[in-house]
């Protein structure tokens, strides 16, 4: 299947650079990914996405993204992309249900995933109460006791959010400051099922079948207690995805996609946009901007390359 544009991931960013490349009648495929909407999806109130009064539900702001892509022609594949090869023209995709896809132009927009805590437990209790989806999971943890890790905006914004389930709230952070916009802070500190446990990290996540306590190290003490718990939600940051595009674009040390201004990377033809660049702003907002401004460069980029084709086509017919 050859397209003149694809988009690998379905967040703001790459559902933003649908909608520009729709629009510039390049009929972007999107390739959904594991994750579709992206991180967004998974996050319950978006207060800060301009244009919602009262806020939007995440799912809800990705859908709509979505379907007013959909509405000027972008189309969408609900599978992985296992590999990438840049060094032909065009760009040939293969996918993890076998499909090959070539494409003249990449937008990559493959986001970030929610950084682990690599203690002992965490994998085996995964989705056996520990959880990176308060939004997805906050439900199951009914009238229970959990633990957040972290001191960042998610940790609040989705701890908050947790309360509307659970008894009791004990954020863990490994300082004694938030990392948090105080207007979070201001909301955790008056909460009255939120109480934090300070300079601490949680070391091993304990249960048989579940959840069932978790073991924490006081940072400052060397203390080491079990702290009886129901659930963990890690939310401690993130890494980006970028393991397909190893050796194929320039990546920083932390393993995000340099790109210049333009959301040009190192190889001519490939763009990115949104979380798998950006460790700084990481917003839906400067998402979408990059998206934005990825698929205007990446149409400019292909009347660039039609021009030269036209032109190289002339010359050679007044030759010949
Ligand atoms: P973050 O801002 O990087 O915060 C990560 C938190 O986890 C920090 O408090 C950090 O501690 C802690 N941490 C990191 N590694 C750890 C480890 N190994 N063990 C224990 N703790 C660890 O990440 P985030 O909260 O996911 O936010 C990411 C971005 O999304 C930010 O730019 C944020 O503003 C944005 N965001 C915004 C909103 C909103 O506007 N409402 C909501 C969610 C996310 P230290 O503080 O000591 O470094």
């Amino acid at each position: 299947m050859h397209n003149k544009v694809v988009i690998i991931g379905s967040g703001p960013a790459g559902l933003t650079a649908a909608l520009y490349a729709a629009r510039a009648n390049l009929e972007p495929l999107v390739v959904r990914g594991l994750q579709p909407g992206g991180l967004i999806a998974t996050t319950a109130e978006v207060e800060n996405y301009p244009g919602f009064v009262e806020g939007i539900g995440g799912f809800e702001l990705a859908d709509n993204m979505e379907k007013q892509a959909a509405r000027f022609g972008a189309r969408f594949l609900d599978t992985l992309v296992t590999r990438v090869d840049a060094g032909q023209r065009p760009f040939v995709l293969t996918t993890d249900d076998g499909q090959q896809l070539t494409a003249d132009t990449l937008i990559v927009s493959t986001g970030a995933s929610p950084r682990k805590l690599g203690v002992p437990g965490e994998e085996r209790l995964a989705n056996r109460g520990v959880s990176y989806c308060a939004t997805c999971d906050g439900f199951f943890f009914r009238g229970k006791k959990v633990v957040v890790v972290g001191g960042g905006n998610s940790a609040l914004d989705e701890g908050l959010f947790l309360t509307r389930y659970v008894s009791e709230l004990i954020i863990v952070h490994r300082r004694d400051a938030l990392r948090a916009d105080p207007i979070l802070q201001e909301r955790a500190f008056s909460n009255e099922k939120i109480r934090f446990i300070w300079d601490s990290t949680v070391e091993e996540i304990l249960g048989e079948d579940r959840v069932s306590a978790v073991r924490i190290r006081n940072l400052k003490t060397g203390e080491t207690s079990e702290l009886a718990a129901d659930g963990v939600f890690p939310y401690i940051g993130h890494v980006p995805n970028t393991k397909l595009f190893e050796g194929i674009l320039t990546l920083d040390a932390g393993g995000y996609i340099v790109t210049d201004g333009r959301q040009r990377t190192n190889v001519l033809g490939i763009f990115a946009a949104g979380d798998v660049v950006d460790h700084i702003y990481r917003q839906a907002i400067t998402a979408a901007g990059e998206g934005c401004k990825a698929a205007m460069e990446a149409t400019w980029y292909l009347a660039e390359q039609e021009h030269a084709a036209r032109k190289a086509a002339q010359a050679e017919s007044v030759s010949s």
